[in-house]
């Protein structure tokens, strides 16, 4: 009998739960450590940030789904991670033993790192639905009394889908509004050209966002670094392609939001150079599991994936429900054979395939394998990208409230293009 925790319970952590259960027997336990009693879909933050959607609609208490299934569930969060022991201690003052430990912990937003950046600072985040309804609130005061407004992703930011997402989003709202003329947009970028997202670009992803900012009137400045946000001024360093500073900006914005840097989360932080990389992300050999405690697996934002390639300004990869979706079958596939005596064998394909939404349009990007050079690569715009993400949220909400087994993000856009399986 194996037991098997799984820490946080986002989109990797839901995921490998009900993985783990379905595929384990009926003998092995699976417990659920998140530090909150509820799951909020993440890709449906950016509408929240202009009201498009509410906290009751895309977030609900996963107790229910959890206990359908019989998966243990805490809500109080993990404290400490205490490898050689194989325990974690919980918020709640308990600790929990464990034979295998799926660590889905998600990003530590680094907001910190710049003078004045977040939302205790001056810009506004929809990286949490608390920060994504905070946002709002000032959405829409902003939206009484428009301004100057920037959008963008700050350096180490490996998260960029979402910056792009939301410029496009509020400049749909704002359009709505009859408010779009009052408000002079900048998406300000740590990437190398527009459209890098750090995967160094998708198929034809720099013409095809280029090309939307320029329709919506949207300037960009890139190479850039930000030193520095007061209430009323960003302060930016851009560069050129040899890391030279070319131009100090200074920006006004009476409206920003700025995809922060990620870090690995506190508690495994702690536990230091075996676990983590310096910047607290969960290294990970080609089987998704740590490479010293090898009980231990690593989903996620919050594992260690190295940069697809070395930027002027720093950026990371992003990693996209589709690729974490893989990860989590690979890890349960894994921990399965391990427990019963064989050798780990299944690779997690890593592929990228994302649905962005544009407010009223779309983009679809395909990239396999992320890394380059790839198999396959293409990147287009339709109105169908928008509609099928909004499908998806429904589908993906619909089927963790049922506790069915996922992976969800490959199910449903392997249906949407068409495609039965990839295999590489
Ligand atoms: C705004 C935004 C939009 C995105 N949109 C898309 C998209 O459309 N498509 C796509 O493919 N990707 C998207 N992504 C990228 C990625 O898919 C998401 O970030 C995704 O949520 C990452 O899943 P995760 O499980 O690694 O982390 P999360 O979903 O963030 O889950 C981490 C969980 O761990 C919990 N946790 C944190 N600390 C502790 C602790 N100490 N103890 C226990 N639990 C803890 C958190 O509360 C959370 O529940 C988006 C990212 C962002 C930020």
């Amino acid at each position: 009998m194996a037991h098997v925790v799984v820490m946080g319970a986002g989109i990797g952590g839901i995921s490998a739960a009900f993985e783990s259960k379905a595929a384990l027997g009926s003998g092995d336990r699976v417990t659920v450590v998140n530090n909150s009693p509820d799951f909020g879909f993440v890709p449906s933050f950016p509408w929240a940030a202009v009201g498009w959607r509410t906290r009751q609609q895309i977030t609900f208490p996963l107790e229910g789904p959890f206990t359908k299934k019989g998966i243990e569930f805490n809500s109080s969060g993990v404290t400490e991670v205490k490898p050689d022991d194989n325990q974690v201690a919980l918020g709640d003052g308990s600790t929990l033993d464990y034979d295998y430990l799926i660590i889905a912990t998600g990003p530590k937003l680094a907001f910190d790192e710049i003078d004045g950046l977040g939302p205790e600072g001056h810009t506004k985040s929809i990286c949490t639905i608390d920060h994504a309804e905070r946002t709002f609130g000032h959405w829409e005061h902003f939206c009484a009394d428009p301004g100057p407004m920037i959008v963008g992703a700050v350096q180490g930011a490996s998260c960029f889908g979402p910056g792009y997402e939301f410029a496009f989003i509020a400049d749909t709202d704002l359009r709505k509004r009859k408010k779009r003329s009052k408000v002079p947009m900048t998406f300000v970028t740590s990437e190398p050209y527009i459209g890098h997202l750090g995967l160094g670009g998708v198929g034809d992803s720099k013409g095809i966002l280029e090309h939307e900012l320029r329709q919506r009137h949207i300037k960009w400045i890139c190479n850039a670094k930000v030193t520095k946000v007061a209430h009323d001024v960003m302060f930016i360093d851009e560069h050129d392609d040899e890391g030279k500073v070319i131009k100090q900006h200074e920006l006004p914005h009476q409206f920003s939001m700025m995809v922060p840097a990620f870090k690995g989360i506190d508690p495994v932080a702690a536990v230091g150079d075996d676990l983590c990389n310096p910047r607290g992300f969960v290294k990970v050999d080609e089987y998704q599991r740590n490479p010293k405690w090898n009980n231990i697996y690593g989903v996620g934002v919050g594992i260690a994936i190295p940069p697809v390639e070395v930027t002027v300004v720093p950026t990371g990869a992003p990693k996209t429900g589709y690729m974490i979706d893989s990860m989590v079958t690979a890890s349960v596939a894994n921990i399965k054979a391990t427990i019963n005596g064989e050798e780990p064998s299944t690779i997690p394909t890593w592929n990228a395939i994302c649905l962005a939404d544009m407010g009223d349009t779309g983009a679809a990007f395909v990239a396999m394998p992320q890394i380059p050079p790839r198999n396959t690569v293409w990147m287009k715009k339709g109105r169908w990208v928008h509609l099928a993400k909004v499908a998806f949220e429904k589908y993906y909400l619909r089927k963790v409230k049922m506790g069915a087994t996922g992976p969800w993000f490959e199910e449903y856009t392997l249906k949407l293009l068409g495609i039965k399986k990839i295999d590489s």
